[in-house]
């Protein structure tokens, strides 16, 4: 099930539509995406050499508005991976009441082996195959894993480019510069620190004693480790790819943020490549160097996979001590993993809560872009907490009806329903 990403969002599907109030033709049609393109991209590379990349682009569903979905890059992007990612993301939009549906890309490619020039036309080639089913009323791509702002600056001038005039509101997550909000590179770490917090209120548990155990510190786990470190938690351990870093008595964030921001992996952190003379006389002591299994299993309070799917399985589940886990990353427990965690009572907030700031400051900049005005970044801060903090409300309140047995089914279930309703309003074409 772990390898099977589009496998493991069905079963949670399946799981909630027990619960939920939903017609069973309507469900039929909600477990099949309405299209996936897939593209070849030959790109001419620095090097001198050509290759052939290969990329998607699937549209779940669009019964609620425009479809709405990151761009991934990674070596182990698959077809059905981009499909289970566009399923997950329209149940997030549903969840937290966007106008949008599900959609997401992804091209097969190791960033790192790339240089920017190579990655911009990569970029723009992907765009080009992908360009007649975008657009800003019909899909709106933003970034996701290894993409960032100027992947989006790249997409937005291709799109511009073949339209004859900019067309800012064709991607979210773009700089400043060109019609980006304040406040997106953040949002998507700034709603797990704020589901994290609603959750403690929830459980009546005190944040500021809580340790808290981070798999990834990239663009989301990085900003979750700042504002629950600034909101008093004790940030115990985080890690790349290169493994982890782990203090029992707290990392120091700032200091590993420098080190990362600077290009650094975690392992030369741990390993004491920074221990220059600066360190050794502020007495500064390089935390250990564990595994990412081993984070997974740490004694925490609250354990925040926010790397990649299928972390947390039926091989480790039993190892796992943390009493609490906040989905950062897209589809990080498989469903087998998960009917243990519901047994022992662990609360997990599921990915299409947790994680949803990021669409939503993206829905915000999209919203700038209509009105052509610019909002400051408390109100986008404002709004993004609004919004996640009554989708973490309403499903409570459905969890506590007491008949679900876990949030993840609380949040399916509400957010099934909203677009399964949506699709009996608008009936079948034709
Ligand atoms: P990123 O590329 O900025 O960071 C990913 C981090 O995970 C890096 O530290 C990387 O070293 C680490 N990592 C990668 N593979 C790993 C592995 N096998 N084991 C341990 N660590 C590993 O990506 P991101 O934007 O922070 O996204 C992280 C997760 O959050 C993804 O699942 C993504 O889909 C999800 N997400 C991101 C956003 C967003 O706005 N960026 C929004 C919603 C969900």
């Amino acid at each position: 099930m772990a390898d099977d990403p589009f496998e493991n969002m069905l079963a949670q599907m399946d799981r909630a539509t027990a619960y939920a109030d939903i017609d069973g033709g309507v469900f039929e049609r909600l477990k099949h995406p309405e299209r996936t393109l897939k593209v070849t991209l030959p790109v001419e590379l620095e090097s001198g050499n050509t290759e052939v990349f290969e990329g998607y682009r699937c549209q779940f569903d669009s019964a609620r508005g425009p479809f709405k979905g990151g761009v991934r890059y990674h070596p182990t992007v698959t077809q059905r991976e981009v499909e289970a990612l566009a399923g997950w993301m329209t149940w997030k939009t549903a969840l937290v009441d966007l106008p949008y549906g599900g959609a997401k890309g992804g091209v097969i490619c190791e960033p790192k082996e790339l240089t920017d020039r190579d990655l911009e036309r990569l970029t723009r080639r992907y765009t080009e195959g992908i360009r007649r089913m975008i657009g800003p009323e019909t899909d709106v791509p933003a970034p996701d894993m290894n993409t960032n702002s100027q992947t989006m600056a790249w997409m937005m001038d291709t799109y511009s480019m073949y339209e004859g005039y900019t067309v800012p509101k064709v991607v979210t997550g773009k700089p400043l510069e060109i019609g980006g909000t304040p406040g997106r590179v953040a949002a998507t770490g700034r709603g797990v620190s704020i589901v994290t917090e609603r959750l403690f209120e929830y459980l009546e548990r005190d944040l500021s004693e809580a340790t808290v155990a981070i798999q990834g510190f990239g663009n989301v786990g990085s900003n979750a480790a700042r504002l629950l470190d600034e909101a008093g938690a004790r940030i115990v351990a985080t890690s790349d790819v290169t493994g982890a870093a782990y203090d029992p008595d707290g990392l120091d964030v700032p200091r590993l943020t420098r080190h990362v921001e600077a290009g650094g992996p975690i392992e030369a952190y741990v390993d004491g490549d920074l221990r220059g003379a600066a360190d050794e006389r502020d007495g500064w002591d390089a935390p250990d160097h564990i595994g990412n299994d081993e984070l997974l299993c740490l004694d925490v309070d609250v354990l925040i996979p926010a790397a990649v799917e299928g972390v947390i399985t039926a091989e480790n589940v039993n190892e796992l001590r943390a009493s609490a886990i906040v989905e950062a990353a897209n589809g990080p427990t498989t469903v087998a993993a998960d009917e243990v965690l519901t047994e022992r009572d662990v609360q997990v907030v599921p990915d299409i809560l947790a994680n949803a700031g990021g669409v939503i400051v993206s829905y915000l900049e999209w919203v700038q872009n209509s009105q052509e005005f610019s909002w400051p970044e408390q109100t986008v801060n404002a709004e993004l907490e609004r919004r996640i903090g009554s989708a973490f409300d309403e499903t409570i309140a459905r969890y506590d009806e007491g008949d679900v047995p876990d949030l993840r089914t609380a949040a399916y279930t509400l957010a099934l329903e909203r677009t399964a309703s949506a699709h009996e309003y608008r009936g079948l074409f034709p």
